[in-house]
């Protein structure tokens, strides 16, 4: 019975690449359970409505992450609303890149348009004795930060705040800075399919992608203690352009994706 009803609602993804794991995943969702292999007794009237709700927003193209309101980065859950994009694997790179190259013990960790949070969190959990603080400029964003750091690490250990980083500075003294900003140019950002549920702010990088990058590579020059690190996401095509604004950096390296793509900028002060 419970394999009619994936069937039935796999049938129904067609524009899914995986329709029969996204009905399984969401049918653990429903029902409380680590994984639809683990589902033994038929969903109830009410879990079955529900299920079919979320099959229904799949089939709107909706992502899976969205319907369950969290997504899995560096092996740890991060909750999402619609204020925050979903991490993905390739932003993972950084973390790993970050984590492989820092040479400060205890250090203080900033990091800008944080999103969900999973970037500095994810470090954070990983650089013993480091200190934490997320920004970014929207409040639903920082809400979830707020509530993902809470839930991931020991509490009040995190600052998390508002900091619109085009118009405001750095206030403290920091040994990591990282970054993941918007980075697609507007009039692409604008057609892209994942426009459709994931916040245009996170992505609008303005007129040529890299009105962020411009500030960013400043502002975070300055707030860099001497021998600190900005690690920087970058869309595939963007590596001379970003790194034509870091000259002020020692050390500017940069890394590929697991997809052969220019992915990851990290430079020392
Ligand atoms: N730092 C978050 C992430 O990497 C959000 C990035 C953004 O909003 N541009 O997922």
């Amino acid at each position: 019975m419970v394999r009619e009803l994936l069937k039935n609602a796999a049938l129904r993804l067609t524009n899914s690449d995986t329709p029969m794991l996204d009905a399984r995943v969401l049918l653990a969702k429903v029902m409380g359970a680590e994984n639809a292999a683990m589902i033994f007794n038929m969903p109830n009237e009410k879990q079955i409505k529900t299920f079919q709700e979320y099959i229904s927003r799949r089939q709107n193209g909706e992502p899976v992450a969205y319907i369950l309101g969290e997504k899995e980065f560096m092996g740890f859950t991060f909750q999402l609303n619609s204020d925050t994009l979903i991490p993905r694997p390739d932003t993972e790179c950084l973390v790993e890149k970050v984590l492989e190259l820092n040479r400060i013990s205890s250090p203080k960790i900033l990091d800008l348009c944080t999103g969900s949070g999973c970037i500095g969190i994810s470090l954070a959990k990983m650089i013993d004795k480091s200190t934490l603080e997320l920004t970014d400029i929207s409040e639903g964003a920082l809400s979830m930060a707020k509530l993902n750091a809470n839930e991931l690490l020991a509490s009040d250990s995190t600052k998390v705040y508002s900091l619109d980083i085009l118009n405001e500075e750095i206030s403290g003294k920091y040994d990591i800075i990282t970054a993941n900003p918007p980075y697609i140019e507007r009039e692409i950002a604008k057609n892209l399919p994942v426009s459709e549920y994931e916040p245009m702010r996170a992505l609008d990088g303005g007129e040529d992608g890299l009105t962020f990058y411009k500030v960013i590579s400043k502002k975070a020059f300055s707030a860099l203690n001497k021998g600190g690190m900005l690690a920087l996401e970058i869309g595939y095509d963007q590596k001379e352009k970003v790194c034509s604004l870091l000259t002020d950096f020692s050390e500017v390296l940069d890394f590929k994706d697991y997809g052969g793509n220019d992915r990851v900028i990290v430079c020392f002060k």
